[in-house]
């Protein structure tokens, strides 16, 4: 193998940009200079496209599970009432997080690789009035869906007073999110997915209806005080020291994707999930998901022939090329391949290409190129 190559296709933490990586080499300033202050009030504004808000975007020092976590316990009060989504391990850990905190926590879970019912929801909610918040997970990473949070979101609003709290930590940024018009009231993502930078900073946007609860929720909390940073970004700063290099990093992300087009960022994500879909298909290896629920930042497969571990670590020892395995449920039962953030349709017809060897020499019998040729097919469609 060659050394110090690597090819990370995990859906996060996901490669780095050569820019964003420079970025972030700039020398450390103080988080209350002015040129950091500079920095904040610069980069801020430039998130809420990507959450489809116009409200503040937080900027939280954290890896995402934190912004999950400041979300639960900002919202709710000991002894309230949550319905949590669960589609798979990221809604379980909304749950554990609900419980953990002494919600009183109700589930709905759907089997894993496939999309929340909106339905089951709806007659849930009329059923139970006094949920005062639902938990869902925009793309539910372990299994690649991605949720129809915007039909939820409708369901919810003409069926309950709930809050609609969504994690969308693994897309936000790749796909389209529209906070304010579809009606999310808490919308939380991290770093280290689809905005292309290192793990260490998580952001949270809050709506109007949601804030009033926050303010009126008397829960002791510190660190996760989500006031405390709306108030701090209203001086262009934060309440505690702040991952400086990261912010660095991300103006330079923001730059890129306003560069190339939030639409055209969006579209390219829908590419590369055809790309990959279509590759697999080819190649008669079963996807988990149904081409409705799947997202565009991460495919999951369920192979039959071959156990999916085995085409994992040979392909890290042989090629460097990482990809991901199943969580829980689904451990040793699926690969994922991560394509989001920083991703070309290039990329994915490497890792194609590199899966095809690697099946090879597991025994399969495939015909070599017969993946690539459906991706780039799907490629050339799109050009
Ligand atoms: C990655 C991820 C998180 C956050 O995980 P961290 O390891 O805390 O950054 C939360 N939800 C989803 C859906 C994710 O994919």
């Amino acid at each position: 193998m060659l050394p110090d190559y690597q090819l990370l296709r995990i859906p996060g933490p996901t490669p780095i940009p050569p820019s964003v990586q420079r970025a972030m080499s700039q020398p450390m300033v103080g988080h209350r200079s002015a040129s950091f202050q500079e920095l904040l009030s610069r980069v801020a504004p430039r998130l809420k496209p990507l959450f489809g808000t116009k409200q503040d975007v937080l900027i939280l020092t954290g890896s995402g599970t934190l912004a999950l976590e400041a979300a639960v316990v900002n919202a709710l009060d000991e002894g309230e009432a949550a319905l949590v989504l669960v589609t798979g391990a990221f809604g379980d850990r909304f749950r554990k997080m609900c419980q953990t905190y002494g919600l009183d926590t109700y589930v709905i879970e759907s089997e894993w690789g496939r999309a929340f019912d909106v339905e089951e929801v709806e007659n849930f909610l009329r059923q139970h009035p006094h949920i005062k918040a639902v938990f869902a997970t925009y793309c539910e990473t372990s299994t690649a869906v991605l949720n129809p949070i915007w039909e939820l979101a409708k369901v919810i609003q003409q069926n309950s007073d709930a809050l609609f709290i969504v994690d969308a930590v693994s897309c936000l940024g790749a796909v389209e999110t529209k906070m304010d018009e579809w009606g999310i009231d808490i919308l939380v993502t991290g770093s280290q997915k689809a905005l292309m930078l290192p793990a260490g900073l998580a952001f949270a946007a809050i709506s109007e209806k949601g804030w009033h609860k926050v303010q009126h929720n008397r829960r002791p909390r510190f660190y996760l005080d989500l006031s405390r940073y709306q108030q701090s970004l209203s001086d262009h700063a934060t309440p505690f020291t702040p991952a400086v290099s990261l912010v660095m990093g991300l103006e330079q992300a923001l730059n890129l994707i306003e560069e190339e087009g939030l639409e055209q960022v969006i579209k390219r994500h829908q590419v590369l999930k055809e790309m990959t879909r279509q590759a697999f298909k080819a190649l008669s290896l079963p996807l988990l998901t149904s081409d409705k629920d799947a997202s565009p930042t991460v495919t999951a497969v369920r192979p039959s022939q071959f156990k999916a571990d085995d085409l994992r670590s040979l392909l890290r020892k042989k090629f460097g090329l990482t990809l991901a395995g199943g969580q829980q449920k689904l451990k040793g039962e699926i690969f994922r391949v991560g394509h989001m953030g920083y991703c070309s349709p290039l990329d994915v017809l490497q890792t194609i290409a590199a899966i095809e060897v690697g099946l090879k020499q597991l025994g399969m019998e495939i015909k070599l190129g017969q993946g690539t040729q459906a991706a780039e097919e799907v490629l050339i469609h799109d050009l």
